[in-house]
């Protein structure tokens, strides 16, 4: 059996070794590294692809909010909404710009933020919402996009781990995820579903406006050569990794494939047992699986997660620490902040191994292995 991993991005490589040695190569040939025509293919096959107006690449997705919020003209002390059960990166930007993270509670069935916690959350200093589309799974955007309009916020996806998820609307009306809301926000951090060989990001919107001063902002706020109308920063998307993306996003779709899968085959693994929750998958959402995460109920979790370990199986912990209890965010006072939904998944979520290259052969393996533990 090939050694388990939790993303496999090298078996991944070795698929479409030829496509991607061949684009390197040509990138390497014509030397222009920064800004060269694939950067410019890549965002704009990515802009059909994702059914937005534009795309911004960047350097990398923590970029991509920062980019994105900083285009929004907020003012220090604005409060922005987004779900305590997240990524660092999604809430450690709204405190860089000296905005005010709120922290609100998520669904305990999709672990993305729940609209009534972002109604009871609204002051007269909101000013956005921040939903992530958690493990590869949408958050509820036909109401957030609702609340934004009934109280003039904006909205930016946090799309780093659902890209390519489609969302359907109760007209029965479909999008895809990050093309939703006022701005989307991805990464191609190499274990997201579309990977670089190093650091990427983009940004989608489908006003004009914005992305003008989207882009202007990620050119150190230049508007022309040389002149300089606001203060931004660099952020840049290789043009290697341009090309590489190019030709792994014609893949996407049969990776999101692949990986639906895998969960498909852990789903029945576990089906009926009372200790595991298996991941929910709203008729709303087409489930990415960014991750495959289990809440366990009346299991060592952490037993369980040294057990995989001493078997070769990995398993992880996404996140053990909500983001209202994080050190950073002590001048906020939100550590004592009551949120059960957020602090029961912290104490009980597990994520096992999912990609795109995964084998019968292992995924049976790591379920005899969870198995074996839960039912001793
Ligand atoms: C990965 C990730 C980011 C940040 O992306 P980087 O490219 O690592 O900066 C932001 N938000 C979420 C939810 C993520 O998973």
């Amino acid at each position: 059996m090939r050694q388990i991993q939790m993303v496999d991005t090298r078996t991944q490589y070795h698929n479409i070794k030829a496509e991607i040695d061949k684009a390197v190569i040509e990138v390497m040939e014509s030397s222009a590294f920064i800004n060269g025509k694939p950067v410019q293919n890549f965002a704009n096959n990515l802009s059909n692809y994702i059914g937005v107006k534009h795309t911004i690449p960047c350097a990398n997705g923590t970029d991509a909010l920062q980019i994105a919020m900083m285009a929004l003209g907020l003012q220090p002390g604005d409060e922005v909404i987004t779900p305590s059960f997240t990524y660092i990166a999604t809430t450690e930007v709204i405190a860089l710009l000296r905005l005010k993270p709120v922290f609100v509670e998520v669904d305990p069935q999709t672990f993305c933020i729940d609209p009534a916690a972002i109604e009871k959350a609204l002051t007269s200093k909101t000013k956005a919402i921040v939903p992530v589309h958690l493990y590869g799974h949408a958050a509820k955007m036909e109401e957030i996009m609702a609340i934004a309009k009934k109280h003039n916020l904006y909205v930016i996806e946090d799309n780093a781990q659902a890209i390519g998820c489609d969302y359907t609307f109760s007209d029965g009306s479909k999008m895809k995820t990050g093309a939703i809301g006022h701005i989307g926000c991805t990464s191609f951090y190499p274990s997201k579903n579309l990977g670089a060989f190093g650091d990427g990001g983009a940004i989608f919107t489908n006003d004009d406006e914005l992305a003008d001063r989207l882009r202007m902002i990620a050119n150190h706020g230049q508007s022309k050569r040389y002149y300089h109308d606001v203060v931004g920063c660099n952020s840049r998307l290789d043009t290697i990794q341009a090309a590489i993306l190019d030709i792994k996003l014609k893949h996407l779709d049969e990776y999101i494939v692949a990986r639906r899968k895998a969960a498909d085959f852990y789903d029945k693994a576990f089906a009926g047992n009372e200790k595991i929750k298996t991941p929910y998958r709203a008729p709303y959402s087409h489930h990415v699986f960014h991750q495959y995460t289990l809440v366990l109920e009346g299991v060592d979790r952490d037993g369980l997660n040294q057990f995989l370990a001493e078997q070769q199986v990995p398993s992880m912990i996404y996140y053990p620490v909500p983001g209202h209890k994080q050190k950073m965010f002590e001048q906020f006072n939100t550590a004592s902040q009551v949120m059960p939904v957020t602090d029961w998944l912290t104490q009980r979520v597990i994520s096992l191994p999912i990609h795109t290259e995964m084998d019968e052969e292992q995924l049976h393996f790591i379920t005899s292995k969870v198995l074996e533990y839960i039912n001793k």
